[in-house]
């Protein structure tokens, strides 16, 4: 979804994350709740502080330094093959 500005008279500018279907012309105030007009653009889909900014920032760096796990989720039991062609593949 893309990111939207606004304006507050008060307060200045704040940016909200709205379809571009459902888009009011007017979002209440983070800090003082009067209402802020739209300030006209075109929205932003990557903007650098944004959920969908900080989304792709994680994704990319778990892509590139996974996290290191040490142990298996709790609960999880070890798989067991029952295929006779694995007996044959070599062992640790
Ligand atoms: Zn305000």
């Amino acid at each position: 979804m893309p990111c939207y500005e606004f304006a507050c008279r008060e307060c200045g500018g704040f940016e909200r994350i709205h379809l571009m279907a459902e888009v009011p012309a007017e979002s209440a105030c983070p800090t003082c709740g009067q209402p802020a007009r739209r300030r006209i653009g075109g929205g932003t889909l990557l903007h650098g502080d944004s959920p969908a900014m900080r989304l792709l920032d994680t994704t990319a760096r778990t892509a590139a330094e996974p996290p290191v796990v040490t142990a298996p989720p709790s609960g999880s039991r070890p798989r067991v093959t029952r295929n006779p062609l694995h007996r044959k593949l070599p062992r640790p």
